[in-house]
């Protein structure tokens, strides 16, 4: 006869794992795991238990708990998410989507060994930029390249090979702060190169630059000012008169171009973005940019241009502390293959399809989806609406241009402003997190970035008012 347990007194722990309730969790979940989320979960009780409430400890309620509590420890920490923020490559939702060549490359080096460092024809060593350089010196014309952990890596280690203990030229209008944790004089210092600043915010002439060359100068700097733009009264020089410069003083002359593209972004409508190719035909002698902005690749810091500096800054300890692995190179690999046949880009291309998305298009899925999120959030008092919007680019690429998309806008009704908030949380608790942006008393959804919509409709339903 088995004895009937009260719902009043907590359970023994060995009683709980052998519930026909909890069973299918050990299963699940394995056995460590569910005791340590019973013994939890039990504790909890026993507080609340202390502070006067009383508890329920029946069967059927405690493995409902349980089985929340092992739900959610679960799950993992990298979620997918829609980014509906409006701006595309967004650095903390991960920047550029990888196209899907890039991904089933990616798993095969994953899952399986791969040639990595290894030279099939010879049955030798092989180094590992060689599963990229080919490639990246067909579409760039450079004559070498290699390939860092990320671009605040690649300037890095181009300083402190280049520059070490000497002085790097760079106009004042140029000292730019990416996201916070990148600044150009911070770098610099750390990688052992002296700072010489030139010229005023707004204007640097050729002879600023021309004037602060002395023995001690390793060389000129140019970097593009990605994430903001300065208007009006001002002058920055031309890189092929600062390459000239550079080269009548033997000193090599380098780019870091940030958001870096192998392609003219014209061609489909969207505003030109500098290539390494224009910086290399002006006459740089390295350019360095990013995998994972403009590129619509992983994340990754790459170096183009004269085999005698690459070799150099290869041989620097410190390239092997900033290397790629094999997964970056693999998914690196099959994007840069993509750029081979521009004229199909923007389908294959998972972040320039994004970018050349049409108005229209999104448009006309704003007026889909609407009558789909007015239902569910029937209940809370918010009025929605799909209204035109403005899309950026993000990633610090092109920072004044703007491109036409439509988003569905979520407005409070009467004076309940935190109600934005309260939803904005509420999409971020879906089981595929909405991300929004709220802005000018509005919480906005720009569909932009809204491929897969079935998923999408098929979880509003769970947004129903707490
Ligand atoms: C983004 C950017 C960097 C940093 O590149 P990461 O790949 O994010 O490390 C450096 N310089 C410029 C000009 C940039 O725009």
């Amino acid at each position: 006869m088995s004895i009937v347990h009260s719902a009043h007194r907590p359970p023994a722990i060995d009683r709980v794992l052998n519930w026909p309730a909890v069973i299918p969790l050990i299963e699940q979940y394995g056995r460590q795991p569910v005791l340590g989320a019973v013994r939890d979960l039990l504790d909890s009780l026993r507080q609340a238990a202390r502070a006067g409430h009383a508890p329920d400890y029946g069967e059927a309620q405690l493995a409902a708990r349980l089985g929340e509590r092992l739900a959610r420890d679960q799950a993992s920490r990298l979620r997918r998410v829609y980014n509906l923020t409006g701006t595309v490559l967004h650095t903390n939702l991960g920047r550029a989507p990888l196209p899907e060549a890039a991904v089933e490359a990616l798993v095969m080096a994953a899952r399986d060994p791969c040639a990595l460092e290894y030279d099939l024809a010879t049955g030798g060593r092989g180094d590992r930029d060689d599963v990229v350089e080919d490639l990246l010196r067909e579409l760039t014309g450079a004559e070498a390249a290699t390939v860092v952990n990320n671009n605040a890596a690649a300037v890095f280690l181009l300083l402190n090979t280049l520059a070490l203990r000497r002085e790097v030229v760079v106009s004042r209008g140029e000292l730019v702060e990416i996201g916070g944790a990148f600044r150009v004089p911070d770098i610099m210092g750390r990688a052992g190169a002296k700072l010489k600043e030139v010229g005023t915010t707004n204007r640097t002439h050729l002879r600023d630059f021309e004037g602060a060359i002395a023995p001690r100068t390793a060389m000129l700097m140019k970097v593009h000012t990605s994430n903001y733009a300065i208007q009006g009264f001002t002058a920055s020089v031309p890189e092929a008169e600062l390459a000239s410069l550079a080269h009548e003083h033997r000193l090599p002359f380098v780019v870091d171009l940030g958001s870096g593209t192998l392609t003219d972004l014209a061609r489909w409508g969207l505003p030109h973005e500098p290539t390494p190719q224009d910086s290399l035909n002006a006459g740089a002698d390295l350019v360095s940019f990013s995998g994972d902005k403009l590129l619509g690749g992983p994340q990754a810091g790459i170096l183009v241009g004269r085999a005698d500096l690459i070799k150099k800054i290869k041989k620097n300890p410190l390239k092997r502390a900033l290397r790629v692995g094999k997964l970056t190179l693999a998914a690196l690999e099959a994007v840069l293959r993509l750029y081979r046949d521009p004229e199909r880009l923007p389908e294959r291309l998972a972040s320039l399809r994004l970018l050349t998305r049409s108005g229209g298009d999104i448009e006309a899925q704003a007026r889909r989806l609407l009558p789909a999120l007015q239902a569910a959030v029937a209940g809370w008092p918010v009025a929605v609406s799909a209204e035109p919007a403005l899309s950026q680019i993000g990633s610090g690429s092109l920072p004044v241009d703007r491109l036409a998309s439509h988003a569905l806008v979520l407005r409070p009704q009467g004076r309940k402003s935190g109600v934005l908030h309260e939803i904005e949380a509420a999409l971020r608790g879906l089981p595929v997190p909405v991300i929004g942006r709220i802005a000018d008393g509005a919480l906005r959804l720009d569909l932009r970035c809204l491929e897969d919509e079935p998923g999408f409709c098929g979880q509003l339903a769970a947004l129903s008012r707490p």
